[in-house]
């Protein structure tokens, strides 16, 4: 069987898949790029593991407290050697991405201290954490104060407004890597070393934390590179590869860690427990194949740029944009067509593909959201899923696929729903 009547198969028209194939020729350079990136990111993840001597012992499974628990110890330093930090705590108990940033803030900040974003609102989980939006147990009910800086309208960094805003309260800062639900650019590594530098140059002590969720392995270097004290992320995102099942990671500075780790467990204990319960090896093999499966979702997301730009649909970024994380906004228009774009995501699935994704009120969200990911891991984002909440621009969030072919097939979906819906007409 040809591989056009393999698509066919799977529901992709030959019109659709004509359209991919021609976009594809013009991505050749764009893809060997993406390739060197991930070569050079693999080394630097195989040298983190040799250099602390990985072995077979370090899979073993620990139950209870976990004391002397040498695979999580050795992961740990596996993350600070890649990630060019003093500390790292790599953890299942560490439920998720806004856990472990909820974690990093709390752990440094007290009452009568000021949060700064100097980024503009922070990704929409966080407004609950911080107390923007009103929750129990917010920083804001501790005595944490907030202050936050937008960009300028062409997405840049205000710095005037940076320079006023920072006071003798201010105890840490935080910088979101990635866009997250907003259609904001996402910030190179370059460009936060940059803002951290400034700030550090008016209040040197001032903490700098990145949220690092969705970026990792995109580039590299990481914001831990130029001058984070602490950079956070979700293991069902980039560094976990597909393969880690639950976990989050604080990466940086050994007082940031070590407090971090006083707030995860209780003070006293800190990184001395936490049973590993046998995920270990999927964390080791997951952080193995995340450069390359990165590079995967990077190809998934400028392939989807570009194809959806040819149609007269905004994307962001745009369908020549350098990258700094793996997520891919696409402008729909209407909820119809957010509908019609996550059905095809949800039928190219390799688990519950026969299922019909459907707009949701979801915990930690003002809005309602639709999400389709048909995942081997529930809710994680760096297999193949598209997300987005139901309000204008009616923007869908597409991201991930642990392998290239994947993403393509996902994205040749997508198009072939709206065209069925008769919201998209290929010429
Ligand atoms: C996903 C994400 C989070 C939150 O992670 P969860 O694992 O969904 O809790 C925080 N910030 C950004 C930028 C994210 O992309």
């Amino acid at each position: 069987m040809e591989l056009d009547a393999m698509y066919a198969q799977l529901g992709v028209s030959a019109a659709v898949l004509q359209l991919g194939e021609r976009v594809l020729e013009s991505l050749k350079d764009r893809f060997a790029e993406i390739d060197a990136t991930a070569e050079f990111n693999q080394a630097k993840v195989l040298h983190a593991m040799q250099n602390n001597r990985v072995n077979a012992t370090c899979f073993a499974a620990t139950t209870g407290y976990g004391y002397d628990d040498m695979g999580r110890e050795i992961l740990e330093k596996v993350y600070a050697d890649c990630f060019h930090t003093e500390a790292a705590l790599v953890r299942p108990q560490i439920t998720c991405g806004t856990h472990a940033l909820a974690v990093a803030l709390s752990s440094q900040l007290g009452p009568g201290d000021e949060l700064l974003s100097p980024v503009g609102r922070p990704y929409d989980t966080l407004e609950e954490v911080i107390g923007i939006r009103p929750s129990p147990c917010s920083l804001a009910e501790y005595g944490v104060q907030y202050r936050q800086v937008d960009l300028l309208p062409d997405g840049s960094f205000d710095y005037d407004g940076i320079r006023a805003a920072i006071n003798d309260k201010t105890k840490l800062v935080t910088i979101q890597r990635s866009k997250g639900y907003q259609t904001r650019p996402s910030f190179s590594v370059k460009q936060i070393g940059e803002l951290i530098r400034f700030i550090k140059g008016i209040k040197p002590d001032v903490l700098c934390m990145v949220d690092n969720c969705y970026g990792e392995f995109v580039e590299r270097i990481e914001p831990s590179d130029v001058g984070a004290d602490m950079i956070v992320g979700s293991l069902i995102k980039n560094p976990g590869g597909g393969l880690a099942p639950i976990g989050g990671y604080i990466c940086g500075t050994a007082a940031c860690v070590e407090r971090c780790a006083y707030r995860l467990s209780a003070p006293g204990l800190g990184q001395e427990v936490g049973a590993n319960l046998g995920v270990l090896p999927s964390f080791y093999q997951g952080f193995f194949l995340a450069p390359t499966v990165v590079a995967g979702a990077l190809k998934g997301a400028i392939f989807a740029a570009n194809i959806y730009e040819q149609l007269g649909f905004k994307v962001i970024p745009n369908s020549t944009e350098s990258r700094h994380d793996i997520i891919q906004a696409v402008e729909l228009g209407s909820r119809e067509a957010m509908v019609a774009f996550c059905k095809g995501i949800q039928a190219a699935a390799p688990v519950d593909s026969y299922v019909t994704p459907e707009p949701w009120a979801m915990p930690g969200y003002d809005t309602d959201v639709i999400m389709a990911a048909g995942a081997f891991v529930q809710g994680s984002s760096i297999e193949l899923s598209a997300d987005g909440p139901i309000r204008p621009p009616y923007a869908v969030y597409f991201q991930g696929g642990l392998t290239w072919y994947h993403a393509k097939l996902g994205i040749l979906q997508s198009l072939q729903k709206l065209v069925d819906a008769g919201i998209v007409t290929l010429a």
